[in-house]
């Protein structure tokens, strides 16, 4: 096949030049010099899929070196393709990083700054751009911006959160339920019906986003029991005490305080009373909230499945009995259970990606498909002794970003460069063709994929998390700058404080230096670089 055109790099030089940027914008412009061409003659564009999970930790997946889940099926995408080892999200929670996608932009001006808001489709995203530059566009599965998608030929989401059974999917021709249906399952049933339908005289553009691994983790009922391990080894930091980190102590997302209902999946009559906070500490009807959800999503299960579900569940839940009354017990318990249940989420997750992959080989679309996997934030696999997301720690601020592109990108390629969700969608139009506008404030990692050049592409990343006031988990509002080594975060609250970590000695953050003499200098500089990044990102 003919390699596509190297068209659209040069159009990073759109990177406004603040402060200390200049000198390294000027070398990334030099670089896109480089790769600038017309793309008039292009002979073929690339098609476009791109695969978001929910709550993926990098941890959860065996191309970055972790021994706790295997996935070979998305291994396949490293493997194939780039691995990109320091990929960060800009805000870690659901809804802001999927209006990053979609727009290039960071949550202050994309206007999506936590889940409760609705996402303004009028604005310029790049799907749209693509449709409009001769793509077909569509999206399947989780969707989660509470507006009805706008620039997509095709689009079957999700409702909300979504449903691991029985999903309901809103659509065009209005809402569709799949009763019996696994979700991860049907949304990859869906994605390859549309490539299937689709007009092959266009090159395609798909959102294929999952629900998995999202709380409250809900296994296929069909092998409930394949992904077991026995013994899922305890992070060393799983009983952190928090000193020097009082943002991080009052947080409301450890695993010892799961619900028994939506967590565990325990049923009434397995346990007295619902003990866990569940993330809803100060929330009146949080608890309550929980044990409804539990019921609701069980009822969605057919005859069949909850035979299987209870067999299994009950089996393992009866153990409850026999630790419920030492909190270390119960606490390890919950981690093994909480481990087993994402576990068994991201083997379907991995499973269907091969379908979908298996797909794009056997008809022809492997060379000139660009597949990328990411998930829209990192989570909590016991580090802190935690779940969730939202803090701009490792765990949560890292996502997974592998790409796939045989006819241009080197197999086996990996790419160290900091990287950040803003990058995403100058990266595909400039993969495309198309131009990128002014506004969108990610750069374009065509480069660093193609040519491999000695520039940075960035020498930090800048991260907001809004947080809301008596809302879920009790993370406070934070900001902060993160470099190759170190980190510098401010903790906003009536006990404002700040934090800084040295990434290289501490690499699970547990030593504040804020404040410590040797580190003045650094920490001088990681303020003037904040600040810098605060005016060149446009959130004073
Ligand atoms: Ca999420």
């Amino acid at each position: 096949m003919k390699k596509p055109r190297k068209c659209g790099a040069a159009l990073q030089v759109r990177a406004t030049h603040y402060g200390s940027y200049s000198v390294r914008m000027i070398l990334i412009l030099l670089v896109s010099l480089l790769f600038t061409g017309s793309c008039s003659d292009s002979p073929q564009r690339p098609n476009i899929l791109f695969i978001m999970a929910d709550d993926h930790a990098v941890r959860a997946i065996s191309a970055y070196g972790g021994s706790l889940i295997e996935t070979p099926n998305i291994d396949r995408i490293a493997a194939e393709g780039a691995l990109f080892r320091n990929a960060f999200v800009t805000n870690s929670i659901c809804s802001p990083s999927r209006a990053v996608l979609l727009t290039g932009k960071f949550s202050h001006l994309n206007g999506v700054t936590d889940n409760g808001q609705v996402f303004d489709g009028s604005q310029p995203t790049f799907p749209r751009m693509l449709q409009e530059a001769g793509y077909e566009t569509s999206v399947i599965g989780k969707w989660h911006l509470k507006s009805d998608p706008l620039g997509f030929g095709e689009w079957q989401v999700l409702i909300g959160q979504g449903e691991y059974y029985s999903p309901r999917f809103s659509t065009p021709r209005g809402v569709v339920q799949y009763d019996g249906d696994y979700v991860t399952d049907k949304i990859t049933d869906i994605a390859i019906e549309t490539l299937q339908n689709r007009d092959k005289s266009k090159p395609f553009m798909m959102l294929y986003h999952h629900k998995a691994p999202h709380r409250n983790w809900m296994p296929r009922a069909d092998d409930l029991d394949l992904a077991i391990v026995e013994d899922y080894p305890l992070p060393a930091d799983f009983a952190d005490t928090f000193a020097g980190r009082p943002a991080a102590k009052e947080a409301d997302m450890l695993i010892a305080d799961m619900f028994l209902s939506f967590d565990m999946k325990m049923q009434p009559g397995e346990y007295e009373s619902e003990t866990g906070t569940g993330g809803a500490r100060g929330i009146d009807a949080g608890r309550e909230q929980a044990i409804s959800a539990w019921v609701s999503d069980y009822a969605r299960l057919t005859s069949d499945q909850k035979l299987r579900w209870d067999a299994f569940y009950s089996a393992v839940n009866a153990k409850y009995q026999t630790i419920k009354d030492n909190p270390e017990a119960l606490s390890e318990w919950k981690y093994q259970r909480y481990l087993h249940d994402y576990h068994a989420t991201v083997k379907v997750l991995d499973e269907n990606v091969g379908r979908i992959l298996d797909y794009l080989d056997e008809n022809g679309l492997r060379e000139n498909t660009i597949v990328v996997y990411t998930s829209d934030q990192g989570f909590y696999l016991g580090e802190h002794g935690w779940y969730d997301k939202r803090f701009m720690y490792e765990p949560s601020m890292r996502t997974p970003l592998l790409l796939r592109y045989p006819a241009s990108v080197k197999d086996g390629l990996e790419v160290t460069e900091l990287v950040q969700n803003i990058d995403f969608a100058p990266t595909l139009l400039s993969f495309a063709g198309v131009s990128v506008p002014d506004d969108m404030q990610g750069l374009s990692l065509l480069p660093w994929l193609r040519e491999r050049p000695t520039a940075v592409l960035r020498d930090s990343v800048y991260y907001r998390y809004y947080g809301t006031e008596g809302g879920w988990h009790r993370v406070r509002p934070h900001s902060g700058i993160r470099t190759k080594r170190y980190k510098l975060i401010s903790f906003a609250g009536e006990s404002e404080h700040w934090e800084l970590y040295d990434l290289q000695t501490d690499t699970r953050e547990q030593k504040n230096l804020y404040g410590l003499a040797e580190f003045a200098k650094v920490q001088e500089d990681l303020h003037a670089k904040l600040a810098i990044l605060k005016q060149h990102y446009g959130d004073e």
